[in-house]
């Protein structure tokens, strides 16, 4: 029997999760952002829960190539442009959309040789200091775009920093209109959380298209203020194993490498499939919830390769072959929420979903 662990990916939740980024975003179009492997869900295993999309939003020309060969014919933006002159090749024989936000960019575009012009999301740097054009600089990327006889589109866009906190977009949003404001073209500005928490009551920042990825898996980008119940999201994404063992301990015993934890009096504790080889987070400490047999528990000790222990006090039943959720939901529907295990590991649920390893079966359920 292979060890027990495996990742589940949830095509219904999925699909519910962009009708949710549709109801936060009426009459916008929707980018679902699939990059990094669909979040670490696999491009193949997500896909058809978000075929219900507009278009697909990523980086790697080589997941671009992987969506065409799953059949997908609508629109795919490459959201940081391409890497070098060679790209725009590609870019036209997938029909790949891209972002462009520098200068170089622009002068491979001025020498490529393509049968159909481009569609060109110009890029903003309103404030993030990532990608994108100073605003000062923006107009004349635009004009010289404009000219170009290999771009046929150019639409807007720009990066929200802080949207899932309390300074929000206002600042960017009024250096991007400051800028774009008279420039022709769609607009797309909206990440996860720009997407609920602004565009449901501010068409000017939501836009023409916008560009949700977190939300799409089931976790809250603005986590721990509001939870994915709060924004009726559903885990796309179970990790689960299962108890290999069990041991009792009398009180003072220690558990795991370093002696980390140690029972302050008897009690029994479970052995899980599932370490930080798998992609659980070693930074998990003692008390870092896990569902047992769908009932929740808590971690106990230290994190290792291959294995974690749990508290099983008041769960008497449970021995091995008992189910344990990791994230994502658990028998009887009882969910554990990714961002409740990333928040006790000091991080966000986005690491965690890209970091299921590789040796980690995923399969996709409904
Ligand atoms: C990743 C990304 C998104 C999606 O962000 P979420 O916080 O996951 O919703 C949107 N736009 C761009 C440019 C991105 O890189």
């Amino acid at each position: 029997m292979p060890r027990p662990i495996e990742a589940l990916i949830h095509t219904e939740a999925l699909a519910h999760n962009l009708v949710r980024a549709r109801q936060m975003a009426p009459d916008a179009k929707v980018w679902a952002v699939v990059k990094a492997d669909a979040y670490g869900h696999r491009i193949e295993h997500a896909f058809e829960g978000l075929r219900g999309a507009d278009g697909f939003a990523l980086l790697d020309l080589a997941e671009a190539e992987h969506l065409r060969r799953l059949g997908w014919r609508g629109p795919i933006l490459l959201l940081e442009g391409c890497f070098d002159a060679r790209d725009l090749e590609v870019c036209s024989r997938l029909n790949l959309w891209h972002a462009v936000h520098d200068e170089n960019q622009i002068d491979w575009l001025a020498a490529h040789k393509t049968t159909w012009p481009h569609h060109v999301f110009l890029k903003m740097n309103s404030g993030l200091n990532r990608l994108g054009f100073q605003p000062a600089a923006y107009r004349s990327a635009w004009l010289r775009l404009s000219g170009l006889t290999q771009v046929d589109e150019i639409s807007l866009m720009t990066h929200f920093a802080e949207a899932d906190g309390p300074r929000g977009v206002d600042a960017q949003l009024a250096a991007f209109d400051s800028v774009a404001h008279d420039l022709p073209g769609e607009r797309s500005l909206c990440n996860s959380a720009a997407t609920l928490r602004e565009s449901p009551t501010r068409p000017q920042v939501r836009g023409d298209w916008v560009r949700p990825g977190i939300m799409l898996y089931g976790a809250s980008p603005d986590h721990p203020e509001h939870g994915i119940a709060h924004w009726g999201l559903q885990p796309a994404m179970t990790l689960r194993s299962k108890l290999i063992a069990t041991q009792t301990l009398a009180a003072g015993d220690a558990v795991g490498y370093g002696g980390a934890f140690k029972a302050g009096e008897a009690m029994r504790i479970g052995v899980v499939a599932c370490g930080y080889a798998d992609g659980y987070p070693r930074s998990a400490p003692t008390g870092t919830p896990v569902l047992v047999g769908g009932v929740r528990t808590r971690m106990v000790g230290r994190v290792s390769m291959d294995m974690v222990t749990v508290d099983l006090t008041g769960l008497p039943d449970a021995g091995p072959g008992t189910e344990v959720t990791l994230w994502g939901t658990g028998p009887g529907g009882a969910v554990l929420p990714i961002d409740e295990v990333a928040h006790h590991a000091g991080t966000v649920g986005y690491e965690l979903m890209c970091a299921v390893a590789p040796r980690v079966p995923v399969r996709q359920v409904p």
